[in-house]
């Protein structure tokens, strides 16, 4: 019987060390968009699990599962752990996520507008947010790397850490500010759907894009809207215009790329997105 035992449990080792789970980059930086590939040969549906948040996994042409994750200035970095679970197996993983270089901005708003953060409808605004960013589609929509949303100077960069008007809990910037006169048309990077089209006290006029398999684009701030929920919209297509609506100090865009709910880097995502 022992010998019956001893073999089933080399044939569950080599059937879990058949599975391959890797990360890239290969060394990560907080900000950085993780994807995470998995060859499971007699898996037909993988879910993977990353700081608690179970996902499924989408099949690659190849064969291979993958699924994206999110870092942004607020993860730890150091060790860690990701699991991916599928028919034949388990695997899991570890790997360290470097701390990114992030500067400190300080910013002024007139005294009315930074009351708006206590208004009483910004919990709703947020809620809205994050259940539409949660909400995780299987198709891949976009194709190779976004284009730029406008044309004009970043006067923000992703990360910084931001003092608002002395109060240094106003937290990290989530996106990029992009300069740009008021009315400059916003066109969109990637294909997908219009998820959400909300005028929020915050965000001011926003619009989130959805690109599938928990990729998102954001962009506030808007004097206008074009589009409305549920839009299918291609690459270069109109989403609204610049504005100054909200918290802002200024006409500018403010975009901002979230996946599975974390806002990323975009910085990739123009130059080598994640594959
Ligand atoms: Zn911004």
């Amino acid at each position: 019987l022992s010998f019956v035992a001893a073999l089933v449990t080399i044939a569950a080792l080599a059937q879990v060390n058949a599975l391959v789970l890797s990360v890239s980059p290969l060394k990560p930086r907080q900000g950085d968009t993780l994807a995470f590939h998995a060859t499971l040969p007699d898996s037909k549906a993988a879910i993977i699990t990353f700081r608690d948040r179970v996902v499924p996994m989408e099949r690659l042409p190849d064969g291979r599962f993958r699924a994206l994750f999110g870092t942004s200035p607020d993860m730890p970095p150091g060790l860690q752990t990701v699991t991916v679970l599928g028919d034949d197996g388990g695997k899991t993983i570890s790997f360290a996520l470097t701390r990114g270089t992030f500067g400190v901005q300080r910013l002024r708003v007139p005294a009315a507008r930074n009351q708006l953060r206590k208004d009483p409808r910004v919990d709703a605004d947020k809620a809205a947010i994050r259940a539409c960013l949660a909400e995780r589609t299987p198709d891949q929509l976009w194709q190779g790397a976004f284009a730029w949303p406008v044309t004009g100077s970043i006067r923000t960069q992703y990360g910084l850490k931001r003092i608002m008007n002395g109060d240094a809990n106003y937290g990290w910037h989530k996106g990029y500010d992009i300069a740009a006169k008021t009315g400059t048309p916003i066109k969109t990077p990637a294909d997908g759907i219009v998820a959400l089209v909300r005028p929020c006290v915050l965000e001011g006029n926003l619009i989130l894009v959805n690109h599938g398999q928990g990729v998102y684009t954001a962009y506030f701030h808007l004097s206008k809207f074009s589009v409305a929920e549920g839009q299918t919209i291609r690459t270069g297509e109109r989403l609204g215009h610049v504005g100054n609506t909200g918290i802002s100090s200024g006409p500018h865009l403010h975009w901002g790329v979230y996946v599975n709910g974390v806002a990323v880097n975009p910085k990739p995502w123009l130059t080598a997105p994640p594959k």
